[in-house]
């Protein structure tokens, strides 16, 4: 009687229950299933046959009767390992999140149910093919038929034993065959337009003759094809500047042919240039070898963090960690903020790996993401790079987890599961025995604390790489500005470094957190701010467009010429947005050669990536943006950052809002001076007292951290507590407001129950939430702060009270987002 019992989680979003189902596993299967496999069950009255993964096999199951049969093994091997499985449920109560959300992170790409085994024929030598059985000979039998690809279950169909599966595992130990996960998506192949020259007999003379003396443009294209067997039209247009009728005009002439041909699905670009190793410098050498003999002493101590100012070589660091990864046979997953806004990090490790590395985030088609994680699960590449997600990449010998710019918010998942990466990483580094890099100019406090306890290693890059100097930063008071009768957006300081460093012809970046024109407009008569009709934020006048747009929720409506309140003209435009910089930098310096780089001039593919390459090509003098010109990029003629406006983020009611300040303006200014020439920060306040602004001046992080840290312990924020942030949301105000108290004292009462009387004074709330209302729901807020040590018992409560409703109040139009040590709390 040796029964089994398989949990098998069913992807039915409709399902109200949150829970794997168990099914009994029949004795001719007993050897075959594993977690991680898929599996055909019955399910629900009607018992439909459906697909489902099996996350848990047992010897024994409590409640034995009425339980269905699984029908039959759908893989030959696990789709996903037994160790990402336990990270998923483990996730799952970490952050208290639905079980389906948190297995959703670490499956394949797109719809699991839809992944295909292909099973290839890979040599058949006579002497082996007489040694197999009868069985192991008709499925090679089959396979050769079929042309040496046959696809899993069709070869199941046709073939009709139980034991097929594990027939094909036997046959793939042999190394007669091998198997290739596929996925069906909607996306039809890629096709592309390449262009060749047509007579290849022809002489490079008698080519330049037929195409005639003044089509320049003409010549230079069939110059650059000469040497060359095909290239895509897209590149060639862009190799030879040139548009698509001059390439039109060749084909006429019969110079060259284009054919259309089916493109791989890779988000790599071909043309990446190697990336050559560097010499070390002795910092960063040390950093090295201090990580490499962590590793090769297998020391329990597995977690380092990397403070390095910018511009110290941190990448390299990386790299040169990457590359002994490699010599050990391990492999690495590099994590970067948004991989969209990286794009010289993921060269640098192109050029250095080549094939060797994937590329995973959520940026790319189902069919490009499929195609990069089947290349990590089948041990095609030993690196991975990418933003949070590729924390799940299904490595299985995985040696290093690089975390780069580990203080950015876009590590922490704003959906369900509400991961923090960091402790994602950690907990893969416990499972599999790998080791942990963050590296950052700025930490994040959270993180320096821990590296100061003791939790992580500590290691520092104090200086610049070749003694390069970090810039000057000089701050304006711009009160001061006012009082001398200067209304422009830029101080004296700035406008004269802008006019001097274009003198000079080296390149300057301005820095505003806003897009748009104006932040907000108003009536001068009766003080009427437009507010989106769904959201309570004031609208953001766009220029381009000419429209109010909502930055929430995306709401956008034409600019009203009368005061819908008290019927008065007088509407005026206020505050400063990336757009107004733009025309004002246009306006005083009409020479430069001026760009914005914003989510509104990068909508478009590509679009990102051509101004950074026209910033390299040194095309563009002055380049203006928001967060997207402040993150790791490198630029050697860079030698003027102006910050317009320091305080947008000081403002906002945040307890992370001096951090984040710091954060950006040391790193904002981190962009200046990283090439022979020395550089130079302005940045532009009305605080220039303020701490955050002083130390960012002085590069002093040491300073801002032990005040901070300072100021954390004192207002009993993280990381001594940890914060719970509940928000429950509605259509209906009063509704929301009422349900918000009951939960509320449900909460309280719970929590006395359980014991947790110290948390009693520690909730604060209810209270409408700092954004009242988005997409048109009210919004209240429960915050709850807590010591690590009462977290288990009151995750438990709030999941009780919040998610499995067990006080049976009725919760209809009521929707709950609750976060374990959020972002921000606003
Ligand atoms: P950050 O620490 O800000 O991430 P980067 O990794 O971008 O700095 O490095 C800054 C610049 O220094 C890059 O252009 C990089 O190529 C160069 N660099 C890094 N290490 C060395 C080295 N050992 N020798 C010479 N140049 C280096
Ligand atoms: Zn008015
Ligand atoms: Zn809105």
């Amino acid at each position: 009687m040796n029964k089994k019992y398989a949990q098998v989680v069913i992807d039915n979003k409709a399902s109200s229950t949150d829970k794997p189902y168990t099914y009994l596993i029949d004795s001719n299967m007993l050897d075959s299933v594993e977690e991680g496999m898929r599996v055909l069950v019955p399910f629900g009255r009607g018992n439909k046959v459906i697909k489902g993964i099996v996350i848990n096999v047992q010897e024994d199951y409590e409640k034995k009767y009425q339980l269905k049969k699984i029908i039959d093994i759908i893989d030959d091997k696990p789709l996903i390992s037994k160790d990402l499985i336990d990270l998923s449920i483990w996730m799952s109560k970490e952050y208290l999140s639905p079980y389906i959300d948190a297995l959703q992170t670490v499956l394949p790409p797109g719809d699991f149910k839809e992944v295909k085994t292909n099973i290839i024929l890979k040599e058949l030598d006579s002497k082996v093919y007489v040694d197999l059985n009868p069985l192991e000979k008709n499925i090679v039998d089959l396979i050769k038929e079929k042309g040496g690809k046959i696809e899993l279950e069709f070869l199941k169909g046709l073939i009709k034993n139980k034991v097929t599966n594990k027939v094909i595992r036997e046959l793939e130990k042999k190394g007669i065959i091998e198997t290739s996960l596929e996925i069906q998506t909607s996306i039809e192949k890629k096709y592309e337009k390449f262009a060749f020259i047509k007579d290849s007999s022809i002489s490079y003379e008698e080519m330049l003759n037929i195409i005639g003396k003044r089509s320049y443009k003409q010549l230079e294209i069939a110059k650059y094809l000469w040497t060359r067997d095909e290239i895509s039209i897209k590149e060639l247009m862009t190799r030879t500047d040139s548009s698509l009728s001059t390439i039109k005009a060749l084909e006429r002439k019969g110079i060259i042919g284009i054919f259309e041909k089916e493109v791989y699905r890779t988000p790599i670009k071909k043309d990446i240039k190697p990336y050559e190793k560097l010499q070390l410098s002795l910092e960063q050498r040390y950093c090295v070898d201090t990580i490499l003999e962590s590793i090769n002493n297998g020391e329990k101590n597995n977690k380092f963090l990397i403070h390095g100012v910018t511009g110290s070589g941190k990448t390299e660091i990386y790299l040169q960690l990457v590359e002994e990864m490699i010599k050990r046979g391990k492999e690495t997953i590099v994590l970067v903020p948004e991989i969209a806004l990286t794009p010289q990090t993921i060269h640098r490790f192109v050029g250095r790996f080549g094939d060797n590395v994937a590329l995973l985030h959520s940026k790319l088609s189902f069919g490009e993401r499929f195609d990069q994680w089947r290349k990590v699960k089948e041990g095609k590449v030993k690196i991975v790079v990418g933003a949070r997600s590729a924390i799940f990449a299904p490595f299985t010998n995985l040696g290093l987890i690089i975390i780069d710019e580990e203080h950015e918010s876009t590590y922490k998942s704003s959906m369900n599961p509400k991961y923090d990466t960091i402790e994602v990483a950690e907990k893969r580094c416990e499972q599999l025995g790998a080791f942990l890099v963050q590296g950052s100019a700025t930490p994040s406090i959270e993180s320096y604390y821990r590296s100061r306890k003791g939790d992580t290693k500590l290691l520092n890059l104090k200086k610049r790489v070749k003694d390069k100097k970090l810039p000057e930063v000089k701050i304006v008071d711009m009160r001061e500005e006012l009082k001398l009768g200067n209304k422009s957006i830029f101080s004296k300081e700035l406008y004269e470094a802008i006019d001097e460093n274009l003198k000079v012809g080296n390149q300057t970046i301005l820095f505003l957190n806003r897009r748009g024109y104006s932040t907000f407009v108003s009536c001068r008569q009766c003080g009427y701010v437009v507010k989106c009709s769904e959201c309570s934020i004031s609208m953001t006048y766009h220029l381009g467009d000419n429209k109010l747009k909502c930055h929430y929720c995306g709401l956008a409506i034409n600019p009203p010429k009368i005061c819908p309140v008290c019927r008065s003209k007088y509407i005026k435009y206020f505050g400063i947005g990336t757009e107004k910089v733009e025309e004002f930098t246009r306006k005083f310096f009409p020479k430069a050669v001026v760009k914005r780089m914003d989510m509104d001039t990068t909508s478009r593919k590509g679009s990102h990536e051509s101004i950074l390459n026209k910033m390299k090509d040194e095309k563009i003098d002055i380049l203006i943006g928001t967060q997207m010109v402040a993150k790791g990029l490198d630029f050697k003629n860079v030698t003027l950052v102006g910050i317009i406006a320091a305080d947008t983020s000081l403002n906002l009611p945040d307890f992370r809002s001096s951090e984040r300040t710091f954060q950006l303006i040391t790193q904002v200014a981190g962009r200046a001076g990283r090439g022979d020439l020395e550089g130079k920060v302005v940045v532009q306040t009305y605080n220039p007292d303020h701490y955050s602004i002083q130390y960012a001046k002085d590069h002093d992080y040491l300073a801002f951290y032990n005040k901070e840290i300072l100021l954390r312990k004192e207002f009993n924020y993280p990381p001594f507590v940890n914060l719970i942030s509940i928000v429950i949301y509605g259509e209906d105000n009063m509704h929301v407001g009422m349900i918000t108290r009951k939960i509320y004292n449900l909460l309280i009462e719970n929590i006395e129950d359980s014991g947790l009387k110290d948390l009693k004074d520690s909730i604060v709330g209810p209270f409408p939430a700092p954004l009242e209302k988005i997409k048109k729901n009210y919004r209240y807020q429960i915050i709850i702060k807590s010591k690590d040590e009462y977290m288990e018992q009151l995750k438990q409560v709030i999941e009780w009270v919040c998610i499995l409703n067990r006080n049976k109040i009725d919760l209809t139009g009521v929707k709950f987002n609750i976060d374990i040590n959020p972002n921000s709390i606003l």
